[in-house]
């Protein structure tokens, strides 16, 4: 084990999926901000484990050609942006590195690369922002959370929204100043003004604003709408009445006090209509690109129909729907299938239809009234697809699979889920839509195997192990716990977590021995890690 505050040398060797550096020293896995692959330092522990520990470089011994000055000037402490200190070949090339190490090492492939759609710009490409408020001596502020906390640090310029949007937050600060608009205070639970929503449309130029608030109404609305009327391509301002404690940022009601409470779109060459809720991917040249890639790996033919699961206000279901026989989407959220219907009605697309509901339990009463598809999209959040869309899919059967995953552990998981169901992968690709932030999205293509019958007997023994597969391996569920939570768990912890959930476990863990010492017992910190994994896999559901 390392100890605490003392200083180690360290050199990194690869990255964490929330783009820390990790070194191994004596053993251990160190994960360290702000670091590039291939440098070396000389590192304080501040924080160590037994098998992992965090450090913070206090001098860079071997410098990385890819280290670059950070342009932002608050980058070091806004919890928004992971990689200013590198420049965008590396940044690119560690994106396109994790979606292959997960298709590899989760996903069961061997593949060699995977490309990435690399973004042409790090700068303004963010379409929506949403600025947390505070206040300090009497004025208040707005910008980003504090890495990993919700103390809010002032941002005058984000470098990655347009000019625009920054423009919105002053105005309204502006406002809030001098009318003394009280910010809320997380704490307590009282003020008024909790976030600053912005949404502007990449081709329309539009602009949304929906002020945040605890409470109903806001003082002196014609004042803020006088400001923000000086902004081009002002259109709409809507409050957003959010009163509950906690961290979700919208709530579910919304008065709108000017315009008409939502704003429209371009893209894929078809009209959307964007209101605060509706998902819309924040990089627009990219989500086009994206797009059209999945519409290119999903070879669609005018005999075709095509199930979108997870479709949003219907983005890839419309873009689909030109070179399809008919399209159909699903989604849960009610607000958003209505503005998918809308968006169908506003483009003259006919051969659209769209169903509320959970995608699974959708898809498989879908099949059970006869609908075929002959080609199936999922777009899914980052917990990826549910035992019922993986049964669903089966039992659908279509020719090719096109999955848009935000996060390739899953994509991985589930890759590996649907090869079992008689699936091969034809393509992966990796997109930057979010250039200087960990995330990465990707897209990949499921091909069916052709429908061969062979009989085979099988020894009851084997098809244990065969049901066994279906399950993560220790391996598995070791990785996904080390890529999301940045810490080892033994096999042991494994196998006391399974058993708790009354899951099947390896004979010889678990049990210590006659006489021997007692064995460690999971941590709830370590048993919450493992649980979620689990889920991910779709072992357990809750
Ligand atoms: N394909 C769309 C939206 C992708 S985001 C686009 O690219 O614009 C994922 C969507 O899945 C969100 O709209 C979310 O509301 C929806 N969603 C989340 N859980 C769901 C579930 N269980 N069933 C159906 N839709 C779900």
């Amino acid at each position: 084990m390392l100890t605490k505050n003392q200083i180690y040398e360290a050199e990194i060797t690869d990255y964490t999926s929330e783009g820390q550096g990790v070194a191994h020293i004596e053993g251990c896995a160190v994960f360290i901000p702000n670091a590039i692959r291939g440098e070396k330092y000389l590192v304080r522990i501040e924080k160590a484990q037994k098998t992992w520990a965090a450090g913070k470089i206090t001098e860079i011994l071997e410098k990385s050609s890819h280290r670059v000055n950070r342009e932002c000037p608050v980058a070091k402490l806004c919890g928004g942006c992971d990689f200013w200190h590198m420049d965008y070949e590396e940044e690119a090339d560690l994106k396109a590195q994790r979606v292959k190490n997960c298709l590899n090492r989760i996903g069961g492939e061997n593949l060699e690369a995977v490309p990435i759609l690399d973004a042409p710009t790090c700068y303004g490409y963010r379409n929506k922002a949403q600025y947390p408020v505070a206040s300090r001596k009497g004025r208040a502020y707005a910008g980003f959370f504090r890495a990993g906390t919700h103390d809010v640090v002032e941002n005058k310029r984000c470098l990655i929204l347009p000019e625009e949007t920054d423009r919105v937050k002053d105005a309204v600060m502006d406002y809030v100043n001098q009318f003394r608009v009280p910010a809320y205070d997380e704490i307590a639970h009282t003020g008024l003004l909790r976030h600053i929503y912005v949404r502007r449309g990449a081709v329309s130029g539009q602009i949304l604003v929906c002020l945040v608030i605890n409470g109903r109404s806001i003082p002196k609305a014609h004042e803020l709408i006088g400001r923000l009327k000086k902004i081009p391509g002002f259109t709409t301002l809507v409050l957003g009445v959010n009163t509950k404690k906690g961290n979700a940022i919208l709530g579910d009601e919304f008065i709108t006090l000017f315009g008409p409470g939502y704003i429209e779109d371009t893209l894929c060459g078809l009209t959307f209509r964007l209101s605060p809720r509706s998902f819309y991917q924040v990089n627009h040249h990219q989500a086009q690109r994206l797009y059209e890639a999945a519409i290119d790996q999903a070879e669609i033919t005018k005999d075709d129909t095509v199930l979108d699961l997870y479709c949003g206000v219907g983005t890839i279901t419309l873009a689909m729907a030109s070179a399809a026989g008919k399209v159909i989407g699903v989604e849960v959220i009610p607000q958003a299938v209505e503005d998918a219907k809308d968006n169908a009605k506003r483009n003259g697309i006919e051969n659209a239809e769209f169903f509320c509901g959970d995608a699974g339990q959708a898809a498989l009463e879908l099949e059970a009234k006869g609908i075929k598809a002959d080609v199936v999209v999922v777009d899914p959040p980052r917990k990826g697809l549910n035992a019922d869309t993986i049964e669903a899919l089966a039992r659908f059967a279509p020719r090719r699979i096109v999955y848009v995953s935000c996060d390739p552990a899953t994509l991985a998981r589930d890759v590996a889920l649907l090869k079992e169901r008689g699936y091969v992968l034809k393509n992966a690709m990796a997109a930057d839509l979010f250039p200087r932030c960990s995330h990465v999205e990707s897209v990949v293509t499921l091909s069916k195997l052709a429908d061969t019958h062979i009989d085979i007997e099988i020894d009851p023994l084997e098809l244990e192990e065969v049901v066994d597969r279906v399950h993560p391996t220790y391996p598995e569920i070791k990785e996904y716990v080390l890529e999301h939570y940045g810490f080892k768990v033994s096999s042991l912890y494994i196998a006391q977590v399974k058993q708790k959930c009354g899951l099947d476990m390896r004979e010889n863990y678990n049990h210590a021995k006659p006489g021997g010492k007692p064995q460690p017992q999971v941590s709830p910190e370590k048993e919450a890690a493992i649980r979620d994994a689990l889920r991910y896999y779709g072992v357990i559901t809750e």
